[in-house]
C-alpha cells in the first residue's frame, strides 16, 4: 500500500475507487495529469451503452497540506453549489456553470475515503488548456475577470460559513517571524551564506503589516477569496482562448481579495522564470499589470471599499515579498516545505528572484498607482488614488 500512496495507481486500483461513485460507464483508460503541484489528479475515460465515452477528473486530495479534508470538501460543496447558476465565464460551454461540479458517491457523499486517502470526482472540461504564464495580454485580462467575478459572485455568502483549510495562509508578519526563527535555529548551517538576503528581508519589514494589520483591525473586510490565483487555475478554451472555468477550490476561504490580486500579479507579470538567477532579467511587466487590473477591477472593483482600493497598489509587492520570505526560510531550514527542487540552491534562487521582483514593484509604485487610478476613474470607484 505504501508504494501505491504516491505512485501512479493501476487500472484495477482506479476501478475499485470508481466503483464507489455514481458515474456513467465502465473504466476504459486513465492518465495521470502532472500539471498541479498539490493533489494527485487523473483524467478518467469510461465507456457506457451505445459506445458513449465519458471523461472525468479523479483526484486524491493532499491530506498532508490540508488537514481538515471534511471541512475542505464542505467548502467545495458550498462554493460549487452557490456558483452553479451564477458563475458563467465568456468561454462557458452551452451557458453552463464555469466552475467545478462534484460527482457524488453511492453513499451520497462528495468524497470517498479508502486506505490510500480521500478521493473525489469532478466533471471534466474538454478541449481546454491552461497557461503557466500569460501567452498574451488578453489571456491575462480574462484571468483577472475570472478571479474578480469569483470574488463578486461569492460576496453574498457569509465568509464565516467556510472552514479555514490552511490556517495563517497569508499572514505576512507571521511569515517574517518564521524566517527569524529559522535564522535563530540555523538547522543546517546555511545562515552564513544568506546574510545579505536576511538584511533585504529586514529592509522590507515596513510592508509586512500593510494588508494583514487593517484586515485584523477590521479596516478592510474579510471576503471569500480563491487564495490560489495562479493563472493555471483558469481553464481556457483550446481554440478561442476564452476562459471556460475556474478550478482548484481547495484554498477558498475568508481572506482579502488584495492577496488574490497580488498573487496573480506576482506570478503573471514576472518577466523571468521564478528561479532565474540573472536578476537583471527580473522585473514587473506593467503592460500585463494593466491588463489584469482592468479585468479584475471591471468584475469586482465595484464592491471594494475605499480602504481596499487605497491599499491595492501595495498588494503585489506585499505578496511577492511574502513569497520570498517563505522560500528563504525554507532554504535555511533545509528545503523541508518546498521539496520539489531540481537542484540544491533552487529555493534560495527563488527567494532572491522574488526579492528582486518585489523591489522592482516598489520602484514602479508611482506607475502602478497611475494605472490603478486610471481604472478607478474609468469605473467611477472612489479612492484617494483617483483624486
Ligand atoms: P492542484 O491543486 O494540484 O494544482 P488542480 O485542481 O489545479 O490541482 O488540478 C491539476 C490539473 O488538472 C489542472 O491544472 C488542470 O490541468 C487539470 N484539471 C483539474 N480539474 C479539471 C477539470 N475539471 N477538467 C479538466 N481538467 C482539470
Ligand atoms: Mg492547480
Amino acid at each position: 500500500m505504501s508504494n501505491v500512496k504516491n505512485g501512479v495507481l493501476s487500472l484495477s486500483e482506479i476501478k475499485k475507487i470508481l466503483d464507489n461513485f455514481r458515474i456513467m460507464g465502465e473504466l476504459i483508460s486513465y492518465e495521470k495529469i502532472n500539471k498541479g503541484y498539490i493533489n494527485q489528479t487523473y483524467n478518467i475515460k469510461t465507456l457506457s451503452e451505445h459506445n458513449h465515452i465519458h471523461q472525468y477528473i479523479l483526484q486524491r486530495v493532499n491530506d498532508y497540506v490540508f488537514r481538515d479534508i471534511e471541512g475542505l470538501m464542505r467548502n467545495v460543496e458550498i462554493v460549487t453549489e452557490h456558483l452553479r447558476d451564477s458563475y458563467i465565464l465568456p468561454g462557458s460551454r452551452d451557458g453552463l456553470s464555469s466552475t467545478l461540479s462534484l460527482k457524488s458517491t453511492k453513499a451520497g457523499k462528495s468524497f470517498y475515503r479508502d486506505e490510500i486517502g480521500y478521493w473525489r470526482i469532478y466533471k471534466y472540461f474538454d478541449n481546454v488548456k491552461s497557461f503557466d504564464i500569460p501567452d498574451s495580454p488578453d489571456v491575462f485580462r480574462h484571468a483577472g475577470e475570472a478571479f474578480g467575478l469569483f470574488i463578486i459572485k461569492m460576496s453574498d455568502v457569509d465568509p464565516s460559513s467556510l472552514a479555514i483549510t490552511i490556517p495563517n495562509f497569508h499572514n505576512t508578519p507571521a511569515r517574517f517571524e518564521q524566517l527569524m526563527e529559522a535564522v535563530e535555529n540555523d538547522r543546517v548551517g546555511r545562515v552564513k551564506e544568506v546574510m545579505l538576503e536576511i538584511e533585504i528581508a529586514k529592509k522590507f519589514s515596513h510592508l509586512y503589516g500593510v494588508i494583514a494589520k487593517p484586515l485584523e483591525d477590521g479596516k478592510i473586510p474579510m471576503r471569500i477569496c480563491h487564495n490560489d490565483c495562479n493563472l493555471n487555475n483558469i481553464l481556457f478554451d483550446y481554440d478561442t482562448k476564452l476562459p471556460v472555468a475556474i478550478i482548484d477550490l481547495d484554498t477558498v476561504m475568508p481572506s482579502s481579495p488584495l492577496y488574490d490580486f497580488g498573487d496573480s500579479m506576482r506570478i503573471g507579470t514576472n518577466t523571468s522564470a521564478d528561479d532565474e538567477t540573472d536578476l537583471s532579467k527580473v522585473s514587473c511587466n506593467l503592460e500585463l499589470y494593466r491588463e489584469y487590473a482592468e479585468g479584475f477591477l471591471s468584475a469586482c472593483g465595484g464592491i471594494l471599499t475605499k480602504n481596499e482600493l487605497d491599499l491595492l497598489p501595495y498588494a503585489s509587492m506585499v505578496i511577492t515579498v511574502e513569497d520570498a520570505l517563505r522560500f528563504l526560510a525554507d532554504y535555511i531550514n533545509g528545503d523541508i516545505y518546498y521539496t520539489s527542487i531540481a537542484y540544491p540552491k533552487q529555493n534560495l534562487d527563488r527567494a532572491r528572484n522574488q526579492f528582486k521582483l518585489a523591489s522592482d514593484m516598489h520602484d514602479k509604485l508611482p506607475e502602478i498607482k497611475k494605472i490603478l487610478s486610471d481604472i478607478y476613474k474609468k469605473y467611477g470607484y472612489t479612492s484617494d488614488l483617483s483624486i
